[in-house]
């Protein structure tokens, strides 16, 4: 009788635990979610092609550094479905961070101008795709505007469902019940980080049966490079793991995980 009830905690514990786990679509053990910020024409003219390939979405964080020869591309990528996300307008960060935009400095916005700015993003982007739920990511990863965390103020204004910060390898989400979708941390990809590298990165979220963002800017050109062969090699690795790694968008991924925290 004793071992009875011993077996009957242990099973009640088991359940408990795993509920914490998510199981995701087709059986696949984790979620790898590809992002690329501040609108680049290298990852129009390298990353998108790449991607399409494999037929993976990824997330691209815009800003307003848009043109009338770009925004026919990003509307082309849009209705190819990936997704087109929200970076703001005018990329405001820490003078320290980006000396070299300093109409811009974050620490002379106020809460209401940084908002206002998304807000207004939110709209153009609409002009682009006419899709709403939109995403975000901090520009430089900066929670806050003139020493002041705007993520409530974000989280209140109802404009984005969910927002990336930064992180480093270790960011790889496995505790989705405590995960605030407004501070969604990812992989910082620094300069010519190797596919070596990247693919460790896919291989630790596989192992964790998380979720694991890569956040990239350049790919075989513009700034915080990555080569478009450790791009590709990447991409390659996940395509031959497609089995157990689910490529989705930030959307895609989080929409998934809401609903599964809920229960439903
Ligand atoms: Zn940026």
């Amino acid at each position: 009788m004793k071992n009875l009830t011993f077996c009957l905690l242990l099973l009640s514990w088991m359940g408990t635990s795993a509920q914490r786990k998510i199981s995701w679509p087709h059986h696949k053990k984790a979620v790898i979610v590809l992002t690329y910020d501040d609108a680049l024409n290298s990852q129009l003219d390298k990353a998108i092609p790449q991607l399409d390939v494999h037929h993976f979405k990824g997330t691209f964080f815009l800003t307003g550094e848009l043109n009338s020869i770009t925004i026919p591309k990003w509307r082309a990528a849009a209705k190819n479905g990936h997704e087109l996300a929200n970076h703001t307008l005018f990329h405001p960060c820490l003078s320290a961070t980006m000396p070299d935009n300093p109409a811009n400095a974050a620490e002379r916005y106020s809460i209401y101008q940084i908002i206002r700015e998304i807000y207004t993003m939110n709209n153009f982007l609409y002009a682009l795709d006419g899709k709403g739920g939109r995403t975000y990511a901090y520009p430089c990863t900066e929670t806050e505007v003139g020493g002041k965390s705007y993520v409530d103020s974000l989280r209140k204004s109802g404009l984005i469902k969910y927002a990336r910060v930064g992180g480093d390898v270790e960011a790889v989400v496995t505790d989705f019940k405590k995960l605030d979708p407004l501070r969604v941390p990812s992989y910082g990809l620094d300069e010519n980080t190797s596919a070596v590298k990247l693919i460790a990165f896919a291989k630790r979220v596989e192992k964790s049966g998380g979720m694991g963002i890569f956040m990239f800017h350049g790919i075989g050109g513009d700034y915080i490079t990555t080569s478009t062969e450790a791009h590709k090699e990447l991409l390659n690795y996940l395509a031959k793991n497609r089995k157990d790694l689910w490529v989705a968008t930030f959307q895609q991924a989080m929409d998934y995980i809401t609903r599964a925290n809920k229960g439903k």
